[in-house]
């Protein structure tokens, strides 16, 4: 694997501050039952790395103590591959907390009654599905992704995913270009999805390809990244900066640290400190970590966890 944080560290991305925390965006680990080529993560079927139970029990009480954090959203990897994914779920729902859970969608096909679960919870879904044609969604993906997506795509809707419970999908782009605008795309998917599948979903969320990890490495041996660096500078868009995600969120890798957000956390770039030892009230005005990888955010019409900024 090239390392990318090399490349990014020396950066003239603006100085940002943190706001007041309502999101706590945790990684549950790296295991996965895919191994996709856009993956930031480097997750995998491999990977060992899973927060225990221990450190999801620090996860809710800093949860439970901090009233100022309307949503949990969990990530991975898989989230759901993790023992305790249904006990965190089931006890930040009972604290009355918001919970996000990011899903690859195949990962629906290989545990027992999860969608059902899911739904009984209330949780919201964020689905991947970088395109609606078979043939990218594989490439990027892995070989049969895609049926497997609608298969489960279908399960969810019987669910009451997509009209009832919210079922948001997204985008990423297929190589180092900048998605399409988030609105137009959007009705492009329902209308393939709804017309050839009878699948229906909430809204479509445009993520922008990190320089980091699995894609960045991509980037480097194809000799991309520089140019990708600067199509993601070129696209700066100032508008953008002050709804970029890290100011009012936080994440928690899979043995406890906190860092500003995934990327930051898949660059190891952190202040070391224990989601056990930290206080949430002292974090708005503290500085936010930035690197070359920032301008990810800030691109076009932006990117975040919930889609584009602008
Ligand atoms: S992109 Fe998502 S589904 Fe694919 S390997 Fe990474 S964590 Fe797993
Ligand atoms: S990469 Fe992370 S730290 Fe940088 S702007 Fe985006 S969310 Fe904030």
């Amino acid at each position: 694997m090239l390392a990318t944080l090399p490349l990014l560290k020396k950066t003239d991305f603006p100085a940002i501050k943190r706001d007041i925390l309502n999101t706590l965006q945790v990684n549950l680990g790296y295991l996965c039952n895919q191994q996709c080529q856009h993956c930031h993560v480097n997750a995998g079927p491999k990977r060992t790395e899973i927060m225990n139970y221990t450190t999801c029990q620090q996860v809710l009480n800093f949860l439970n103590g901090n009233n100022s954090i309307n949503t949990l959203d969990l990530t991975g990897g898989a989230p759901e591959l993790n023992p305790n994914f249904r006990f965190l779920v089931k006890t930040a729902r009972e604290m009355g907390r918001h919970v996000i859970d990011r899903c690859n969608l195949t990962v629906l096909l290989t545990q027992d009654n999860l969608a059902k679960f899911l739904a009984d919870n209330q949780v919201e879904i964020i689905a991947s599905l970088p395109c609606y044609l078979e043939e990218n969604v594989d490439k990027q993906r892995g070989n049969g992704v895609f049926q497997d997506s609608i298969t489960a795509l279908k399960i969810l809707n019987k669910s009451g995913y997509g009209s009832d419970l919210p079922l948001n999908l997204v985008f990423n782009s297929q190589g180092p270009t900048l998605p399409a605008p988030q609105d137009s795309l959007e009705t492009d998917y329902k209308k393939f999805l709804y017309e050839n599948y009878n699948i229906t979903f909430n809204q479509l969320y445009t993520i922008c390809n990190m320089p980091i990890q699995r894609f960045g490495s991509i980037l480097i041996s194809k000799g991309e990244f520089a140019n990708y660096m600067q199509l993601l500078r070129n696209s700066y868009s100032d508008a953008n900066l002050a709804t970029v995600m890290c100011r009012n969120s936080i994440s928690i890798d899979w043995q406890g640290y906190v860092y500003d957000c995934d990327f930051n956390q898949m660059l190891g770039l952190s202040s070391n400190t224990h989601i056990s030892q930290l206080n949430a009230e002292s974090l708005p005005g503290n500085p936010i970590i930035v690197a070359e990888h920032c301008y990810g955010c800030t691109a076009g019409q932006g990117s975040s966890c919930g889609g584009a900024l602008t």
